[in-house]
């Protein structure tokens, strides 16, 4: 996988996220402030506004200033958490032309790691985390068993999934959902929906492109 291939994964984001962004708001105004798929349009139109400004010669240089470009542009905690997880997924994949499926499946744990250490949050608390654990766990195992790219991203993405669903009976315990208390139970966390989109994407993607 190149830079394009990193590159058309931003842009299929962009695109999926103006699609469900209504959808997203709205899993947000049951449980938060209603701004979850506004922050993501401005944030991921950003990225691709950026990405045609810039050179993104490697994998990681696309994924490092898409991250940069969330933290400066989208004012929810998400900006801070999604550009905290691309940043370091894109300094996990290093300097490279190209990498494999075990260098993103790194990328995915770096990703992983980064949001837990700015945000705290752990699996259970309904949040993005809830999503993104089990998608690198996923991600990882599918890695070791040898498993082709299309069978290990669609784990990828199934897993995230399956963790944005498995967020609804749960209390939330960070973010602006926690002052809701039991409340909060019943609704699909959207930072973990979203999660599932960007998963979602990259399996497209990759199936697209055949990497
Ligand atoms: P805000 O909450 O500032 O309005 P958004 O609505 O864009 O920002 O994003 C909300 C999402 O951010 C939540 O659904 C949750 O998934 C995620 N989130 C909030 N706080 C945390 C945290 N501490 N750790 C991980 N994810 C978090
Ligand atoms: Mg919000």
């Amino acid at each position: 996988m190149d830079a394009g291939f990193f590159r058309a994964w931003m842009a299929e984001i962009a695109a999926v996220v103006e699609i469900q962004r209504d959808h997203l708001t709205q899993l947000d105004a049951a449980i938060g402030d209603a701004d979850h798929g506004i922050n993501l349009s401005r944030g991921f139109g950003a990225v691709q506004a950026a990405l045609e400004q810039a050179e993104t010669p490697t994998p990681g240089s696309v994924l490092v200033l898409a991250g940069t470009t969330l933290i400066s542009k989208v004012g929810g905690a998400s900006g801070p958490l999604y550009g905290t997880a691309f940043r370091h997924a894109g300094k996990a994949l290093g300097d490279s032309n190209e990498v494999d499926l075990a260098v993103l499946a790194a990328g995915l744990e770096a990703a992983l790691a980064g949001v837990q250490k700015l945000g705290a949050a752990n699996e259970g608390d309904k949040t993005m985390v809830d999503a993104l654990a089990p998608a690198a766990s996923a991600f990882s195992k599918a890695v070791a068993e040898g498993a082709s790219a299309a069978d290990a991203l669609a784990a990828v993405a199934d897993a995230a999934r399956a963790g944005a669903q498995a967020t609804i009976p749960m209390q939330a315990m960070k973010g602006r959902a926690s002052y809701l208390g039991p409340r909060s139970v019943g609704h699909e966390d959207p930072g973990a929906a979203s999660t599932a989109l960007i998963m979602r994407a990259l399996h497209d993607v990759a199936l697209r492109r055949d990497p």
